[in-house]
């Protein structure tokens, strides 16, 4: 029994002492690490001479080709979009010079690192914190995946102990039951029941 009074963790809603706990930061903070290194790598990834993919003819999407959505993550906006967003952000909130960066990979390590190095005041007192953590956990997770070949996470279904079903990926930062609005985090979720499958 805890007696001190616990919140619910800034990032993942389970109980916590501290506003975000160490396994939430550190998951954050393992982001930050490796961001730098997986931007780079999805440039290696990008084949030589295939190009065009993110023409902007506007008329139509086709679906996405592993090297668009590689192009997307390299491009202003996607890696750098987020990190180099809430790194701006930071600076404008403690009225730091943001750099005069021009390409998007020392935006992203310059970002990263600030980011990192302000984690603690971040998980202390952001009030996105959530936000950040899940931007950073999607794109981490989607570069990942683009280098190593595997598909999206498969969604699997699991019951909620009021018996709705919910889907949650193998890398869910946490899931909200619709139906009860139970909050589950991570490893919670991921130890609920499997759903039963129904027969369609
Ligand atoms: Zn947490
Ligand atoms: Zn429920």
């Amino acid at each position: 029994m805890y007696d001190d009074e616990t919140i619910p963790c800034a990032v993942c809603d389970k109980p916590a002492r501290e506003r975000v706990h160490r396994g939430c930061r550190e998951r954050m903070a393992e982001a930050l690490r490796q961001l730098p290194q997986l931007y780079r790598r999805l440039g290696d990834s990008l084949a030589p001479g295939r190009r065009g993919g993110d023409g902007r003819s506007g008329t139509r999407h086709a679906p996405l080709p592993c090297s668009v959505e590689t192009l997307d993550l390299r491009s202003r906006g996607g890696i750098e979009g987020v990190v180099g967003g809430w790194a701006r952000d930071l600076c404008e909130r403690e009225q730091w010079d943001v750099p005069a960066y021009q390409s998007v990979i020392a935006i992203v390590d310059w970002a990263c690192a600030i980011l990192l190095t302000n984690l603690p005041m971040i998980c202390d007192e952001h009030d996105a914190v959530k936000e950040i953590a899940q931007e950073l956990a999607h794109i981490t997770g989607q570069a990942q995946r683009i280098i190593t070949g595997e598909k999206p996470p498969r969604r699997i279904g699991v019951q909620c102990s009021c018996g709705h079903t919910l889907k949650v990926t193998l890398d869910t930062a946490g899931v909200k039951c619709p139906a009860c609005s139970t909050q589950y985090g991570h490893s919670e979720a991921l130890r609920l029941p499997l759903a039963e499958r129904r027969a369609a």
